[in-house]
């Protein structure tokens, strides 16, 4: 069976100003030929992330441009590593360091395995691969394995081993690539030209998706169409992000998190739904044609939205920095209660931005 790698999509944003201390440490490798705007624009993005969080670890990125798919501005490739839910869940105890953490430490069963929402696999009791969702409880490998970006599991202290990855240069966490089929606004400082996309917030976006915003539910939905579906013990693939993504079904129903693909509202909560945060994309073949590791589109949530137009300038949101809050980040500046509401008022400011052609950030 193919399990690839995520993709990850472009969007961008900027935000936050940023107190002194640069921590994280993020090392940048860039590949020969990355014009001199573009390293120095994805510098100014490294910095945001640097400044953004406290933690003091190193992530390795590689960078470059190239021709990727159609439509795709940006992907990021990372390396991932699989942990014991247990051992997860003991590091995200060790780590609490906000309301944020508390709240979803909480959420989180202190067991062996988690229960969850499922659909698509080859064991489905509502028939081979039946859309029809169930609750898989069986405490098999789906159930006690946790996978995440290497930069994720440093984040919250796991034990990582130096490796890396296909293209990248050295010890990588992550390699990001930008499309050379677009043009770029390398300086969102100052708005960004029309007919170009924010470089800057692009690669903020892509380098979110190597800090650890991904879902396994884009592996279950691109591997899972007729006749080709596979058992859930092979879908080890929920992330530290899924752990927080419920449905009211899913709640309904006693499981911990909903790893459904398929169209519907999925959302990012830290109390199995009880109150919603925010709401994720639902994947590009069963869903809503984005992908799962990203928010939904069009509703302007942040800089982890599944797309971008042109002429936008890519904004981080109080939402944006709980999602990495919750999985492991420790954040500069956490969002007060109530932040959310901020959230929502830029959220009106920005959807008659967002009214436009898209392209989708891969
Ligand atoms: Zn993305």
């Amino acid at each position: 069976m193919r399990f690839p790698i995520i993709a990850a999509a472009a969007v961008g944003l900027m935000a936050l100003s940023a107190p002194a201390q640069a921590t994280p440490t993020l090392n940048l490798a860039f590949i020969a030929g990355t014009s001199a705007q573009a390293q120095a624009a994805f510098t100014t993005a490294a910095n945001y992330w640097s400044s953004a969080f406290t933690d003091t670890v190193t992530v390795n990125l590689t960078v470059g441009t190239g021709a990727l798919s159609s439509g795709v501005l940006a992907s990021a490739s990372s390396n991932n590593q699989n942990y014991a839910y247990s051992a997860v869940r003991a590091a995200m105890a060790a780590d609490v360091s906000s309301a944020i953490d508390t709240a979803a430490l909480a959420h989180l069963p202190n067991a062996a395995s988690v229960s969850m929402y499922l659909n698509y696999t080859s064991n489905n009791p509502n028939g081979l691969g039946s859309a029809t969702p169930y609750v898989d409880n069986d405490g098999d490998a789906n159930n006690t394995t946790i996978r995440m970006t290497q930069a994720n599991a440093k984040a919250l202290g796991l034990a990582t081993t130096p490796s890396t990855l296909l293209n990248c240069i050295g010890n990588c966490d992550a390699f990001i690539q930008f499309s050379t089929g677009f043009s770029y606004d390398f300086d969102s400082s100052n708005g960004v030209s029309s007919g170009t996309y924010d470089f800057v917030g692009l690669a903020i976006h892509e380098i979110g998706h190597a800090l650890g915003f991904t879902s396994g539910v884009d592996i279950l939905d691109i591997n899972s169409t007729s006749p080709n579906f596979f058992p859930d013990a092979l879908f080890t693939f929920v992330t530290p992000l899924d752990l927080f993504r419920c449905s009211t079904a899913s709640a309904a129903n006693g499981t911990t998190l909903d790893l459904t693909a398929g169209a519907g509202i999925k959302n990012f909560s830290l109390d199995n739904c009880a109150t919603t945060l925010g709401r994720f994309a639902e994947g590009i073949t069963h869903g809503d044609g984005r992908q799962a590791s990203h928010w939904k589109d069009n509703l302007g949530l942040g800089i982890m939205d599944p797309t971008i137009a042109t002429g936008e300038t890519l904004i981080v949101t109080p939402l944006d920095l709980i999602g990495f809050d919750t999985i492991g980040w420790n954040l500069t500046v956490v969002p007060e209660p109530g932040t959310l509401a901020l959230g929502a008022a830029w959220l009106l400011g920005l959807v008659a931005i967002r009214r436009r052609a898209k392209t989708r950030a891969a």
